[in-house]
């Protein structure tokens, strides 16, 4: 399924649902994304719905930068030297979700992210559990 069609369907905003979400701290969580730009894009969010960097409080910005900090780990141990630390904020910085999260996106140049957009397509279930496995394994060390 294109993105762009997912982004469609959904009713509710997909951070504030439950779901797989590899890493959850108390106030924030770190997961794989659903719309790759990259088979290895992961993602930081909070649990709160918190829609700009502003509104986050400065409990939920340490651990959520503490999470980032824990993606470019883990990007490095799958192999990867460069990643891009993407954070959208405001209605006119290309975000699709409006809950503010940072993209923590291996091997890509920002300035080709979002020519890419509409070919985006949501991962298949046995792509999802390769990469939690993946993610899993690396944290367990
Ligand atoms: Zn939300």
């Amino acid at each position: 399924m294109l993105y762009d069609d997912f982004l469609k369907k959904i009713k509710q905003c997909p951070f504030c649902l439950p779901q797989e979400r590899i890493i959850g701290k108390k106030l924030s969580f770190l997961t794989y994304a659903l719309a790759p730009y990259h088979k290895d894009h992961l993602l930081v969010t909070s649990k709160r719905h918190a829609e700009s960097f502003l509104d986050l409080g400065k409990k939920e910005r340490d651990e959520m930068l503490d999470l980032v900090n824990l993606a470019v780990r883990i990007l490095h141990s799958f192999g990867y030297k460069d990643c891009s630390i993407l954070g959208r904020d405001g209605n006119n910085a290309g975000k699709s979700i409006k809950h503010f999260h940072f993209h923590v996106i291996p091997k890509v140049l920002l300035g080709d992210i979002d020519n890419y957009r509409k070919e985006r397509k949501i991962l298949s279930q046995k792509d999802i559990d390769k990469t939690i496995k993946k993610i899993r394994a690396v944290i367990k060390k």
